[in-house]
Order: structure tokens, then C-alpha cells, then sequence
């Protein structure tokens, strides 16, 4: 697999937009950086009463438009630029969904997995202690992400109440339902997925009860992803696909009548690993990594990691595929989508396609604030509005200037954020 630097592709987009826009290479500097960043060093004691350091970063991209917003991630291969990569698209993100707030991302080089409970209860704290002062309602709030949890988010919140002497909910959202968390956000990235591609089938004349999907990852965004493409658009997904700790290599669990994807969630750890002997069980065909990149389907969506469809496997894709809808961040390389341009791929780009999740962790906020709570349906029937509008907005614009989509969503999410920062006397 090529590794992808999320710094380096976040800052290439930019720059074509840039060009592309006109934008005065001036402002342009200051949207190319974090405005801030801060790495720094967790001492955690575990179980075993030994001391480990663990490293932890947040990063602030720009908060012209209101407080940063953007997920923790706990993961491995964690690095100073995966962080900046992803803040800035939190940026885009919040931006083209329209919601008040600034981009931000935040990391701990860890494999949670490896941790027990009270460990990583050790390690959430750990991680506010050091940045508590540079986070908050108003100032930048966190939310979770690859590696982390509802149950983390929980803590962290607590942690910060502490040290701040009040309790706090709004400063960061994920959190438990009945803890300070919204009722539909952990439903919300994936539905969010669903809403974009039900309203990009509409557009190209599909019809969603006789269209197929295949899927990669089965984190928080593809289970629900998943479960929305059967049971809201009616249609049939081929495949998931998940890491496997044991063997450490990714596979592809397939089923050409369509998967279950409330079962296999049944099966399925809470980071996203799926039972492989309970699945082949049920019937499941287990594949290598990649295949869920060949399935023959009409819609095509990474769910997982970064840098996932490159120029070394793009030329897999099946031609029967009509739209890429990313529910990862960054799960797409420049040499992919002039692969995919050039074919008349449908693309619906990342910050789009998975914003539900930061727009429903917007609403979580308000609700926060408010301290008053709302129904399931309501938040649901918020945020379906929410992402139809910013997918149509989109829409109307790569129409306008004749331009794919992702540089539409970039043209938008620019323009709205230069404008905050003309407002404000910064640039
Ligand atoms: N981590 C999610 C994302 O990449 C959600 C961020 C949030 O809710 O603030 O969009």
C-alpha cells in the first residue's frame, strides 16, 4: 500500500483550488497552515504499574468562522502531519456543511486496542490535561474519531468539568446518550453518507432499490452507512471489509446476495473488527483487502483509512461503477481522481460526503448550550437538511463553473471561510 502524507494531499488540493479561484497567494498562505499546533508528551501508568509516554497532538487549522471543530483519533501510525491533513479539512468540512464552527483535529500515536479500560481511562484524561487550556466551548471542541469512543469522549468531558471547576458539556461532543451526547450522532456520519448519495442518485437518474454498493471499513461510518443504504434507499450492499487483529492484515467479507450489515454489527467489536469464524459461519465469502475495490456495484464508498484508492489500484475499479461516495477522510489520491474524471466517475468528496457527523456534533453543541434535548427524529430530520442543501449547493456549482466536485465543495468552503476572515480584519 503507498503511503499518503494527509499534510502534503490536504495542502495539493488546496493549492489547485487556490489556483483555480484566483485566490491571492497572500491569503492563500495563511489557509495552507494550522494556525496552531501543539504536540506534546502523556504520561500514563498502567495496570501493571509500569509508566508509559505516549505522544498527543491537536491542532488548530482556522477558526475565522467560529470555534474548531474536528475529531481525536488513537491510532498507531499517528503523525504531526495526519493531524494537520485532517484539521484542515475539518475546516472545508464545517464550511461546506455550513454550520458556525472552524477546523481542528487532535491524535494519540496508540493502539487503544492495546490498552485495558481503566489504561485508556488514564489516557483520555491524560490527553485534556495537557491541552485543557487550549480547547473549550468557544475556543476549539473536540469529538471523536478513529480509535476512540462515545465512552472516551465521556471522560474527557468529565476531566476538563474538573479542572475548569464547572461542568461543561459543550466542550466536546460524541459524548454517551444520557452523558451530554445527542441522540443520532453515532448514526450520523454514516446516515449522512446515505443522504448525499440518495440525492446524487436522483441527479444521475438511479434507481436506488436496484443499485448496489460496495463497501470498505466497518467503523462507525460503514456500519451505518451500510444499514442506511438497505433500509433507507432499499438497495444491496456486496461487501464491508475490516482489520483483522490476529492475522494484522485487512479483509473483504462479501456476499453476493447482499450482506447483513445489523448482523454483522451483531458480530462485531466496538472498533469495528468483525468475528471472522461467526461470519464465514453465516455464510460470509472472506477476501483479501483490496477486493472491495473490484465488486461489480454502482456505487463504490471507502469508509476506512486514508490514501486508500491510489494510482497503483485504481484501474481495479469496475466499470460498472457510477459514484465514489467518501465516508473516510482523504480516502482518495489526485492520480484516483483523474482516473475517476476521466471515466465519468460521480464524486462525492469527503468533507461533503461525512459531514454528518460535525453537523450533527454541531447540534449536540446546541443542545449543550441550551440544555434542552431533542428527539431522535428531529435531530435526523435536521441533518438530512443540512446535507441535502450542502450537497446541492455543490451540486450548482460544479455545474456552474463546469468543475468535478471536489473542487466545487473546495470552491464554497474557501470562499465562505475567506470571507469570515475579510470580516474579521485578519486578511
Ligand atoms: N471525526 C469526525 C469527522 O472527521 C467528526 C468530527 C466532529 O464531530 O467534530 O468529521
Amino acid at each position: 500500500m503507498e503511503t499518503v502524507n494527509e499534510f502534503k494531499l490536504a495542502q495539493q488540493q488546496f493549492d489547485n483550488v487556490a489556483r483555480l479561484l484566483n485566490l491571492d497567494p497572500e491569503i492563500g498562505e495563511v489557509l495552507r497552515w494550522p494556525l496552531r499546533e501543539f504536540t506534546f508528551r502523556i504520561p500514563v501508568r498502567l495496570d501493571n504499574g509500569s509508566l508509559r509516554v505516549f505522544t498527543g497532538f491537536r491542532v488548530q487549522h482556522n477558526d475565522a468562522r467560529g470555534p474548531c471543530k474536528g475529531g481525536i483519533r488513537f491510532h498507531p501510525a499517528e503523525t504531526l502531519d495526519t493531524v494537520r491533513g485532517l484539521a484542515m479539512w475539518m475546516t472545508w468540512k464545517c464550511a461546506v456543511a455550513d454550520i458556525p464552527l472552524g477546523g481542528g483535529k487532535g491524535g494519540v500515536i496508540v493502539d487503544p486496542v492495546s490498552l485495558t479500560v481503566t489504561e485508556k481511562e488514564r489516557l483520555c484524561r491524560g490527553w485534556v490535561d495537557q491541552v485543557w487550556k487550549n480547547i473549550g466551548p468557544r475556543m476549539d471542541v473536540p469529538a471523536p474519531d478513529v480509535g476512540t469512543t462515545p465512552q472516551m469522549m465521556g471522560w474527557m468531558m468529565d476531566e476538563y468539568s474538573k479542572l475548569s471547576g464547572q461542568y461543561t458539556p459543550g466542550v466536546i461532543t460524541g459524548k454517551p446518550v444520557g452523558g451530554g451526547g445527542s441522540l443520532g450522532r453515532t448514526e450520523a456520519t454514516g446516515y449522512g453518507v446515505i443522504y448525499t448519495v440518495r440525492e446524487a442518485m436522483k441527479h444521475l437518474k438511479i434507481d436506488p432499490s436496484k443499485s448496489v454498493a460496495a463497501m470498505q471499513g466497518f467503523g462507525n461510518v460503514t456500519q451505518y452507512a451500510a444499514i442506511g443504504f438497505v433500509e433507507m434507499l432499499g438497495g444491496k450492499v456486496v461487501c464491508v471489509s475490516c482489520w483483522d487483529r490476529d492475522d494484522q492484515v485487512s479483509y473483504t467479507f462479501s456476499k453476493k446476495d447482499g450482506i447483513d450489515p445489523r448482523f454483522l454489527q451483531s458480530i462485531t467489536d466496538q472498533y469495528g473488527t468483525i468475528h471472522k469464524d461467526k461470519a464465514r459461519e453465516a455464510g460470509y465469502e472472506i477476501e483479501d483487502a483490496e477486493a472491495w475495490l473490484t465488486k461489480e456495484a454502482d456505487v463504490l464508498m471507502p469508509g476506512a483509512l486514508g490514501g486508500q484508492i491510489t494510482g497503483a489500484n485504481v484501474s481495479k475499479v469496475h466499470p460498472r461503477v457510477k459514484i465514489v461516495a467518501e465516508g473516510a477522510n482523504g480516502p482518495t489520491t489526485p492520480e484516483a481522481d483523474e482516473f475517476f474524471k476521466k471515466n465519468n466517475i460521480f464524486n462525492i468528496p469527503d468533507f461533503l460526503c461525512n459531514a454528518g457527523g460535525v453537523t450533527c456534533s454541531y447540534f449536540e453543541g446546541v443542545q449543550n448550550d441550551m440544555n434542552f434535548y431533542w428527539s431522535k427524529d428531529e435531530v435526523l430530520k435536521n441533518l438530512d437538511d443540512k446535507m441535502t442543501s450542502a450537497f446541492h449547493a455543490v451540486l450548482a456549482m460544479s455545474e456552474k463553473e463546469k468543475v468535478y466536485m471536489r473542487e466545487a465543495a473546495y470552491m464554497i468552503a474557501i470562499d465562505r471561510v475567506v470571507q469570515a476572515m475579510q470580516l474579521r480584519g485578519w486578511v
